[in-house]
């Protein structure tokens, strides 16, 4: 990127640069063909791939050496500007002209005066100079976002999650998973913008199926769409969607374990150990998937995922997991709550002086939790919520994948 701000180069090239570089990654395996370029091109925070534009990294370098030559104090610089403006007089390629266009395009009118220029923004706000490099950068994300929420099939689950209040840092772990291999992120790029394969996408996106029915080929009961395939088939609720919770809630139980001297280290997040029925030490004792015997009858939902006593803190801890579709987050959290109120009443019984809390740990199939969810982790596991949150969201997401491969691979039957 060195000489881009000595040189001028065509914009049409620079355009045909970003064009072969989208054409290598499609071609690759990088992106789908079918995704959106406006994503690709946003940070990973705000949920894009974060690639770099050649064209807007040119565009905005250019703008700052412009600012930079008009603040500039030193007496040879204003032979520089002298000869930028006499080009300008002449009609001549100028990297002023050329600089006021670009910025334009963002919104940004440039005002480049010696020796304080500035830029007005559309509101009228009048920005120092110093300052103009960011917000070129700042408009150019607001458009790509713009962009996406136009897309009515692509950006339609991205603009959900860009709306949820109540999500937090719902793309983090694009940013902090750093060695999340290739596919996986292509893998979930691909379920974001709902190009599964799945009948829905080829009745009403693709158009390449004429058959009207778009009932589900694994339960035949509900449309056949990302969200299903995900998250309500019933075909796949005690197989799938059973590992996925597991694989899941394990995590964290694994890390209590250990944290109570139960076990000596906690396996892997991808390890394939399933945690065994019951753990006992002097300390405490610990049950994974195991019914509460109840002495009343009112309790009819005992079958919490998971139970840790501890008796050194006096603490009955309720772990309850769910991997929902992404809407239905929050009425998970009510339903595990009020579900599970009579065998909090029967627990205490049985242990009279302890505290019993119960944790919903909800994490919805895309990776979004909400911040009461992390405040749960808090709780349980202290300074290490952010790593355990991490790994339970990396086997959320692993599982997801596995599901839309095995779909995919039921689709390709099907043909
Ligand atoms: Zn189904």
């Amino acid at each position: 990127m060195y000489p881009m701000w000595t040189q001028s180069w065509p914009i049409a090239e620079l355009q045909q640069l970003d064009r072969e570089s989208r054409k290598i990654l499609k071609e690759n395996g990088g992106y789908h063909p079918m995704g959106t370029t406006d994503l690709l091109y946003l940070p990973k925070k705000f949920g894009g791939r974060g690639l770099k534009s050649v064209e807007s990294t040119y565009k905005n370098i250019k703008v700052k050496t412009a600012i930079k030559l008009y603040a500039n104090e030193d007496p040879t610089m204003r032979m520089v500007r002298e000869f930028e403006e006499k080009c300008e007089r002449t009609g001549r390629r100028s990297l002023k002209k050329d600089t006021e266009r670009y910025a334009s395009e963002r919104g940004l009118y440039l005002k480049l005066s010696y020796p304080c220029p500035t830029a007005n923004t559309e509101e009228g706000e009048e920005l120092p100079g110093e300052k103009v490099g960011v917000m070129m950068m700042i408009k150019e994300e607001e458009s790509k976002t713009k962009e996406v929420r136009q897309q009515k099939w692509q950006g339609k689950l991205i603009e959900a999650r860009w709306d949820d209040a109540d999500v937090i840092g719902c793309f983090s772990w694009l940013c902090r998973w750093k060695t999340a291999p290739t596919h996986t992120v292509v893998g979930v790029y691909e379920l974001y913008q709902q190009l599964l394969p799945s009948k829905i996408y080829q009745q009403y996106k693709t158009k390449t199926s004429n058959d009207t029915d778009v009932k589900c080929r694994m339960c035949g009961k509900a449309m056949e769409s990302v969200p299903h395939v995900l998250s309500g088939c019933s075909a796949l609720a005690q197989s799938k969607y059973k590992t996925r919770h597991d694989a899941a809630l394990k995590v964290l139980f694994f890390d209590l374990l250990c944290d109570m001297g139960l076990i000596e280290s906690a396996p892997s997040w991808c390890s394939p150990e399933t945690p065994k029925p019951e753990y006992k030490n002097d300390r405490a004792s610990a049950f994974w998937d195991v019914p509460v015997y109840a002495e009343k009858t009112e309790v009819r939902a005992n079958w919490i995922d998971a139970r840790v006593v501890d008796k050194q803190k006096k603490k009955v801890l309720l772990l309850e997991m769910s991997c929902p579709w992404m809407t239905n987050r929050k009425q998970k959290e009510e339903e595990k709550t009020s579900k599970y109120a009579p065998l909090r009443r029967e627990i205490r019984q049985q242990y009279p002086h302890y505290k019993i809390a119960q944790y919903n740990i909800i994490i919805d199939v895309l990776g979004g939790v909400s911040r009461k969810t992390l405040d749960s982790i808090k709780e349980l596991v202290g300074v290490r919520a952010d790593k355990i949150l991490l790994d339970i969201q990396k086997a959320v997401i692993s599982s997801a994948l596995n599901i839309a491969r095995s779909f995919k691979v039921l689709t390709a039957q099907d043909l």
